[in-house]
């Protein structure tokens, strides 16, 4: 089924709205018909680190719309440990939850689990990022995850300028086993390689492809390092940076960090163009302050709605909405997809996209 932007975003909000006002009192005879009592039902979420605050977000958002759906919510964060997060899921599956809702560390670590789950029947919806090698999976809520790197790439190249160059970029990539990292990747590599290929851009580490570029588990101390060991090898002898393409928020701090010791961020030196993803606060400071220049923004809020109804759907034995059934094949299956879109923000719609919209107050990001 495809939907517009805004067709999609009023139909959640029409079911966040009716979540949150009615609990699953309205039913249609389709669930009405279902199979099972769901009411009450207890569903297991796992995500996986609070050390991000889009986690927190998103933990929140969709326990906060389960509970007021009527359901009763077991929220775990495995702060990016692997057999932590596997641990969560199998307590759940042995707590009786009639439903998990998965955002993986490890894309491919859970085939056990999931295999456990779908032998008690189950569902599994997959949050965010993708979990792979498994039939098990029923649905995919997420963002549109290749259109997140043509973002963050157009957004790059917008901050160079017209000039003709040649400008001197790095590229980071996401956590090789997380399913997005390639996604974002791809996506930001659609707009610079032909860029690169024209000698407009010149990635002077010679460091383009995505197994180089990669950061494990999202750490920002690894992409701080990583952009001193750039910094040292490949920018002798007056050599600048101009950009460089992150891919989250934490690693553009590293990043951002790293450039400062190397004595960027003066009038005479300033910040090349970094971009990010998440919106998180401090980055969003960072770009008020004229240091990075752009990120990602992802409405957690929405994401959680698009997962509760999914939840709730599954539960009372329907159908969900989804809009995408081609582009996330997890290596057993094509999984039912429901994309959102991206926003880029930079200083001149952060105010409209965070805080009139609620997302922020004004107080959080002085
Ligand atoms: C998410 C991004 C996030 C990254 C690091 C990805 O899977 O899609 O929004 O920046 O993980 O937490």
């Amino acid at each position: 089924m495809k939907l517009t932007r805004l067709t999609a975003v009023a139909g959640i909000f029409a079911v966040s709205v009716s979540l949150a006002a009615c609990g699953s009192s309205e039913k249609t005879s389709e669930q009405a018909a279902a199979p099972g009592d769901s009411a009450g039902a207890l569903v297991g979420v796992t995500m996986p680190t609070k050390s991000s605050e889009r986690w927190i977000h998103d933990g929140d958002n969709i326990k906060l719309a389960l509970e007021k759906a009527g359901y009763k919510v077991d929220l775990q964060y495995a702060e990016n440990d692997i057999p932590t997060q596997v641990n969560q899921i199998e307590n759940q599956i042995t707590k009786g939850v009639k439903l998990l809702v998965i955002a993986s560390i490890d894309g491919t670590a859970l085939t056990t689990q999931l295999q456990e789950a779908a032998d008690k029947k189950i569902p599994v919806i997959s949050y965010d990022r993708l979990i792979r090698n498994s039939p098990s999976v029923d649905y995919y809520a997420t963002f549109d995850n290749f259109k997140v790197g043509v973002e963050q790439a157009t957004s790059l190249v917008e901050g160079l300028g017209t000039g003709p160059g040649p400008f001197n970029i790095e590229l980071f990539a996401g956590s090789p086993d997380d399913n997005n990292s390639p996604f974002f990747f791809n996506g930001a590599m659609s707009v610079l390689q032909p860029l690169i290929d024209s000698g407009k851009l010149v990635v002077k580490s010679g460091q383009k492809d995505f197994a180089t570029a990669a950061i494990l588990r999202w750490d920002p101390a690894t992409a701080q390092q990583r952009m001193e060991n750039l910094i040292t090898s490949s920018y002798g002898g007056g050599a600048k940076v101009s950009g460089v393409l992150s891919p989250y928020d934490g690693l553009s701090i590293g990043i951002l960090s790293a450039l400062k010791s190397s004595g960027y961020g003066t009038a005479g030196q300033p910040y090349p163009i970094v971009t990010g993803q998440d919106a998180e606060v401090a980055s969003v400071k960072s770009i008020i302050a004229g240091e990075q220049y752009s990120t990602v923004f992802k409405d957690t809020r929405l994401l959680a709605a698009v997962t509760a109804k999914m939840a709730d759907t599954v539960l009372k034995g329907g159908k969900p909405e989804v809009n995408n059934e081609k582009d996330y094949d997890n290596g057993k299956k094509v999984v039912p997809s429901y994309l959102l879109q991206p926003v880029i923000l930079g200083k001149s719609n952060y105010q409209k996209e965070l805080i009139d919209s609620g997302y922020y107050t004004a107080d959080q990001l002085k």
